[in-house]
């Protein structure tokens, strides 16, 4: 249902609950965050209300700078901390946040768990990370690109990777999604209110397009995997 991702100076802990927070108007049953602490994915799941997580997040002593967050509104499984986002590959090594409803879900279900591939979870998300993992040849966004070839149905993803511990992959169909630019830091979500206490610089993903946020840059791609420019749009109004 919502997403925030970040990445820059911040705790991004408090980022992405204060977000996530800013979403809570959408709706949900559960909320979680994957965050890159020395160079591993640390990922902590509540269902319930935002407040469930804070109490988990509590006491983890998380100080990473680079996460994705979610509050889920369940479409294939039930609510339960282990259908809640994000959701990792079986190595642990990729972790992705999405927004919406992959229609072929048990098809690749399927062909992953062929190939040995487990799954935790009754979503159709989880297929996701795995189908990334099987696809990932050193580059992020080149297994985003192909994995999303192999997806019917609609997604606004976050993803990150410990083998790129400084990068964010965004993208999406059917699902919104937009990209904030702070003063060399750089964030992601479903709807602009979730950041607008940060930044007022906004750039708005169209349909198939690819966003890598990466230490001081930011690159956006079309479907085709060409690079583009785009200016930001100035956010006038309060949320
Ligand atoms: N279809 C996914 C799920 O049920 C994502 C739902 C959402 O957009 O929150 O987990």
């Amino acid at each position: 249902c919502g997403i925030v991702g970040y990445l820059g100076h911040r705790n991004v802990v408090e980022v992405l609950i204060s977000g996530l927070s800013r979403l809570e108007y959408r709706g949900y049953d559960s909320a979680g965050i994957s965050v890159m602490q020395n160079d591993e994915i640390v990922s902590v799941k509540a269902q319930g209300r935002l407040k469930n997580l804070e109490a988990k997040v509590e006491g983890r002593h998380l100080d990473a700078h680079l996460g994705i967050g979610h509050t889920r509104w369940a479409t294939h499984g039930a609510p339960s901390d282990v259908n809640s986002h994000p959701h990792n590959s079986n190595d642990g090594k990729i972790s992705v946040v999405h927004n919406g409803i992959i229609e072929n879900y048990m098809e690749l279900k399927e062909m992953l768990q062929e190939k040995g591939y487990t799954f935790l979870s009754d979503t159709d998300t989880e297929v996701i990370p795995n189908l990334l993992h099987l696809n990932y040849e050193g580059d992020l966004l080149e297994a985003v690109m192909k994995t999303v070839k192999q997806l019917k149905g609609s997604y606004a993803l976050g993803v990150i990777c410990t083998e790129e511990p400084q990068k964010i992959v965004a993208t999406r169909k059917d699902s919104p999604l937009v990209v904030g630019l702070g003063e060399g830091e750089y964030f992601i979500a479903s709807d602009v209110p979730a950041i607008l206490n940060y930044t007022r610089e906004i750039i708005y993903l169209n349909d198939g397009e690819f966003a890598v946020l990466e230490g001081p840059a930011l690159q956006l791609f079309s479907a085709e995997g060409l690079s583009v420019e785009r200016p930001t749009t100035t956010i006038t109004w309060n949320a």
